[in-house]
């Protein structure tokens, strides 16, 4: 199979690039490095199978040859950095998804969205269904990702119904794991290079918000059968093993050995107060579900982080 997945550099991206080529498959990883990063890729140079194209995936797309898969992962993924680029975030979900259906549709291939459980916005229904049509404020700041995200899967059930392409639609919740970057903002590298330095933690609100944290290569296993499925309405891929953000802190500290305790900084605008996949469908379409507990997924994170703070 010969895929190009957008957002190639980034966190997910360069790890399902990295599932791509271990099964033999030939892919192309497009990226503008607005948040990706070239160093996740640092160690397929020279690969054969792999090739790397610096470009904005909201532009006119050239791919010669055959194409078999469209991933679409470009996107600032994390709240800070949608909040620093949400004219860009707009653009990705909204420009850069017709751009890719486009190219899928014209050479034939499968097409995979990368969506989130942000569609969900701050939910009125716990835990999270498919059929749950979500609680999103549309002119909050979050609302550059949620919106942009909601009309990307929009579009891409338009071009599944109108032109008949083999469009997927991942609604993928939180996700952690090696190569997060310790300045994008979300919880996993806040905390963990907190507690890495000898920092209390910044737990937002009073920490009862709560998230369910799924590790990476449960995520990429999950997108890569959504992929080489016949299902074509959403999916949701998460871990449903949900706990608040003060346990969460807590967890961190004490796996870390750190005691610099934990102090609370204002709860940003929209956070949803719970999230939660119900992952009945993935269960049942895809025969998976998560198999990376949390400790052990975070074990495998803080050592990352360590190597890389350390810059071993
Ligand atoms: N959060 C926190 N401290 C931080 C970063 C995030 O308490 O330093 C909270 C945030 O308010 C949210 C949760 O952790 O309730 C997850 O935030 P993240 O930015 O990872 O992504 P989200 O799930 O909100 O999209």
């Amino acid at each position: 199979m010969r895929v190009l997945i957008t957002g190639g550099a980034g966190f997910l991206g360069s790890h399902l690039c990295d599932r791509f080529l271990r099964d033999g498959h030939e892919v192309i990883a497009m990226d503008n490095l607005i948040t990706g990063s070239v160093c996740n890729l640092e160690h397929l140079a020279g690969n054969g199978h792999f090739r790397f194209i610096h470009q904005d995936v909201t532009e006119y797309l050239y791919i010669d040859g055959a194409l078999d898969a469209v991933m679409h992962l470009a996107s600032p993924a994390s709240p800070v950095d949608y909040l620093e680029y949400p004219i860009q975030t707009l653009k990705v979900g909204a420009l850069g998804t017709h751009k890719t259906l486009g190219l899928a549709r014209a050479k034939g291939a499968r097409f995979l969205l990368a969506s989130t459980s942000e569609v969900y916005g701050d939910p009125q229904v716990h835990p999270q269904r498919e059929d749950y049509w979500g609680h999103v404020n549309p002119i909050g700041p979050r609302g550059v990702y949620d919106e942009a995200k909601r009309f990307a899967e929009a579009l891409t059930m338009a071009y599944h119904r109108t032109h008949g392409v083999r469009t997927r639609i991942a609604r993928i919740f939180n996700t952690y794991g090696p190569r997060m970057r310790l300045d994008d903002g979300r919880v996993v590298p806040n905390f963990v290079g907190q507690a890495l330095r000898g920092e209390s933690l910044t737990v937002y609100g009073n920490g009862s918000q709560t998230r369910s944290f799924c590790y990476c290569a449960d995520t990429v296993e999950g997108l890569y059968r959504l992929l080489n499925s016949d299902y074509s309405d959403p999916v949701n891929l998460g871990n449903p093993t949900e706990m608040s953000i003060q346990h969460f802190a807590e967890l961190i500290n004490r796996l870390v050995g750190s005691g610099a305790g934990i102090i609370n900084h204002p709860l940003p605008v929209d956070d949803p107060r719970v999230r939660r996949p119900d992952i009945t469908r993935a269960r049942e379409v895809l025969g998976w579900s998560p198999s990376v507990e949390l400790e052990e997924g975070m074990r495998q994170t803080i050592e990352w982080f360590r190597g890389s703070l350390t810059g071993k």
